[in-house]
């Protein structure tokens, strides 16, 4: 694996908005590595924008500290302002001066007697040279969006952050935007953070991502092992659907309706979740199957079942199989499971 570098690292921040009330960060722990492109995801209200409006310096904290290498930026007594912070800000809404053109837009932050040269060029790459002269009100959204991007890059910032920067987009547009925003931020190299509450925009993005809830950092990782290897319940839940079955170890193992799952590592008596993906699920039509399809859908990339015991009982879980499929409603079936796609976590 190639080495990361740590360009900013975030260590226990706490921030709390109202005395006694719930903390928006309750120690708040995250590192953004050189070059690569963080996806904080988290639902709304866990302090994804406190943590990003932090990093910026537009929020203090209560504790903990933000350093940039070994320059403390929050904590310790000390809060840089924010314009001297190297940070390049993407805003929601783009925030664009709309009274400058988008030249002068994206040269704003340059001092020096190049930074129109700088504008330019910063425009050119971003394939909207020809588009100098118009103002914010004569783009796109999608234009706009990328006027934003090439302002936050133009002054080379140390990390570059983007609050939920495609939520304003209709969907076709939110897609390519996305991949050209990954592009732009790879080609200039830059170590930038995205937020959103969108777990597959998050994975589309991510070089690493963070999930985030009720103030804290609960995991990180690539998005092929926090999607695979959720350290819980509710970081499972964050990334997509998952069926979540209480459990007790007995030796080694975790006993579900489909079976004992490996459960090493745990004490015996203990209390786990195991938290199976859709995809992990087998049907097989079996006569004396103890299961019965109770539902049937198309998804367009792949079908979900609905499944219950067959004895009856309230209780049903959903699988996920590629289209097509012999299986109907009122069949019985045998259930599997395919461990690659099932954890099993401390409750
Ligand atoms: P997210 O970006 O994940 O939706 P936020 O960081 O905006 O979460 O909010 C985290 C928590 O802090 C929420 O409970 C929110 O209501 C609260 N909060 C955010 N900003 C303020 C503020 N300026 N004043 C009081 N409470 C706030």
């Amino acid at each position: 694996m190639s080495q990361t570098q740590t360009v900013l690292s975030v260590r226990g921040a706490q921030r709390r908005y109202v005395k006694k009330g719930q903390a928006a960060l309750a120690s708040a722990d995250l590192d953004l590595h050189a070059g690569r492109i963080t996806a904080l995801l988290g639902p709304s209200g866990s302090g994804k924008s406190t943590l990003l409006r932090a990093i910026a310096g537009l929020e203090r904290l209560d504790g903990g500290e933000i350093r940039l290498g070994d320059t403390v930026w929050s904590g310790h007594g000390a809060h840089i302002p924010p314009e001297t912070r190297r940070v390049g800000m993407v805003f929601q809404d783009y925030a664009l001066f709309p009274h400058l053109d988008a030249l002068s837009n994206v040269a704003f932050g340059l001092k020096g007697k190049d930074a129109k040269d700088i504008a330019q060029a910063q425009l050119e790459a971003a394939e909207l040279g020809h588009k100098a002269k118009a103002f914010p009100h004569e783009l796109s959204g999608g234009e706009q969006q990328r006027v934003a991007l090439a302002r936050a890059l133009a002054p080379s910032p140390a990390v570059v952050l983007l609050d939920e920067p495609f939520s304003g987009l209709d969907r076709r547009l939110r897609h390519e935007l996305r991949d050209r925003t990954v592009q732009t931020l790879k080609a200039a190299g830059a170590t930038a953070m995205i937020v959103t509450h969108d777990a597959e925009e998050a994975m589309a993005v991510a070089d690493e991502l963070a999930l985030m809830d009720a103030g804290r950092v609960i995991q990180t990782g690539t998005p092929d092992e926090v999607w695979m290897r959720p350290v819980s319940a509710v970081a499972a839940r964050l990334l997509g659907d998952v069926e979540i079955i209480e459990s007790t170890v007995e030796t080694g193992r975790a006993d579900t309706p489909f079976g004992a799952v490996d459960a090493h590592g745990f004490d015996e008596g203990e209390t786990v979740h195991a938290l199976i993906r859709p995809q992990a699920f087998g049907l097989s039509l079996a006569e004396d199957g103890t299961f019965t399809i109770t539902r049937r859908r198309s998804a367009g990339t792949h079908l979900v079942f609905e499944f219950a015991p067959a004895e009856g009982g309230d209780t049903h879980w959903h699988a996920h199989t590629a289209s097509p499929s012999p299986l109907h409603e009122g069949d019985r079936v045998s259930v599997s499971l395919d461990p690659a796609y099932l954890s099993v976590v401390r409750r």
